[in-house]
């Protein structure tokens, strides 16, 4: 049913002894060992999951299934042979490659250690003791969670009816002593967009000393053609801030990387709280080589959006409810508490997601490989068997 990207992936990675693949081996034992083909499952399992079990299935934290492209394996491999050196003409390279995929200026973008860096640079630039964070709930609680450290006052606006962004309520929130909205488009966990109008007149309501935080890190994913993203925005309105990643469609989480577009101004403020060289050499060349990649995109969005469907179609035969998702993950009406089920997932040797506690019946599953989620769609069957409905 499914393209078979970590098969086209695997057929790539046996290489022929030539000179170079010679040299490499030679230079770089420990960027074998980091990059072997095929590393056993376990293993794996156990770097991600202390305590899984070895054949567990992971629909836990919306990583793709597939892992990196073999294109951008081919090049982290090249590039961990000179580890040895640090990787700032890297660095200037992706950023150069990025703006120009944006069509901005270089100083317009800066990276991150995985968009969670970018946050937290964001946090810092723009809050602090005094100051408001903006933010809905539910929504990816990482913006909060640094709001809260940094001593600013974090401010939560309930999703709408229909689990969408509450954006009237959150312009409303924000004043004169709120230093960022955090806008997450679409919205993890529950997987709705807002649209590229809905954004526009929201940035247009939101005073201009606010920094408007888009995340979109699950940008690649949506096909609703009302969907845009927020880069469009920038040059009218200043305070709006892009944060991307390459851990979700580009199967990079594990290597770490993020980056943001907005105005120089607003980036040049956020780029002082940045770690030095915060992206390695490996993750920049396998970022550089996904980008060159016009097809990654394209294939594995239909790849998981095909299983996404079936999950959801497979739920409505269940007679369960699902909130329509833009994602590689979601959120599934479970008609009780998801604490003991996902306990009784894990027993079964599959991890979902966590609960979120103003959605207690909604569990969160991560579309994974097509039998990983038929075996999550069966096991449901048994864990919480659907209420016929009412007659
Ligand atoms: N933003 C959202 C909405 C997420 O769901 C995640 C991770 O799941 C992140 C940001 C952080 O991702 P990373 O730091 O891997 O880029």
């Amino acid at each position: 049913m499914m393209a078979p990207i970590n098969e086209e992936r695997e057929a790539a990675m046996p290489m022929p002894l030539t000179r170079r693949s010679f040299a490499g081996a030679l230079g770089a034992a420990a960027g074998a060992a980091l990059f072997e083909t095929r590393p056993a499952r376990a293993a794996v399992l156990a770097a991600v999951h202390r305590g899984a079990p070895d054949d567990a299935i992971v629909l836990s934290f919306n990583e793709n299934p597939y892992g990196p492209s073999a294109s951008a394996l081919e090049a982290a491999r090249r590039a961990a042979n000179i580890g040895n050196r640090y990787p700032d003409a890297a660095e200037d390279d992706i950023r150069a490659v990025i703006a120009k995929h944006h069509r901005v200026s270089r100083d317009r973008v800066t990276l991150g250690c995985g968009s969670s860096e970018i946050l937290q640079m964001a946090d810092t630039a723009f809050t602090g003791k005094g100051k408001k964070a903006v933010a809905a709930e539910p929504t990816f609680e990482a913006v909060l969670d640094f709001a809260r450290v940094l001593s600013a006052e974090p401010v939560k606006v309930p999703l709408t009816a229909d689990f969408r962004h509450d954006l009237s309520r959150m312009a409303a929130a924000c004043d004169a002593s709120t230093g960022l909205v955090y806008v997450c488009n679409p919205n993890n966990p529950t997987g709705t967009i807002m649209t590229g109008d809905e954004i526009a007149s929201f940035a247009a309501s939101v005073p201009a000393s606010v920094t408007i935080l888009v995340d979109e890190a699950y940008h690649h994913f949506v096909e609703d053609s009302g969907y845009r993203t927020a880069c469009e925005l920038i040059d009218r309105h200043p305070n709006v801030v892009v944060a991307r990643t390459f851990s979700k469609i580009y199967g990079m989480a594990g290597l770490r990387l993020g980056y943001a577009v907005g105005s120089a101004e607003r980036i040049a403020a956020m780029a002082k709280y940045a770690t030095f060289s915060n992206a390695n050499a490996v993750v920049l060349a396998a970022a550089r080589a996904s980008l060159e990649d016009a097809e990654l995109v394209p294939r594995v969005r239909k790849t998981m959006n095909d299983t996404r469907r079936w999950l959801v179609a497979e739920m409505k035969r269940q007679g369960r409810r699902t909130i329509p998702s833009e994602t590689n993950f979601v959120m599934i009406d479970v008609g009780g508490d998801v604490t003991p089920m996902i306990a009784a997932f894990k027993e079964k040797k599959i991890l979902v997601g966590r609960k979120f506690p103003s959605l207690p019946n909604w569990l969160r599953i991560t579309i994974g490989k097509p039998e990983e989620v038929q075996a999550f769609a069966a096991a449901l069957k048994e864990i919480a068997p659907a209420k016929p409905a009412a007659a």
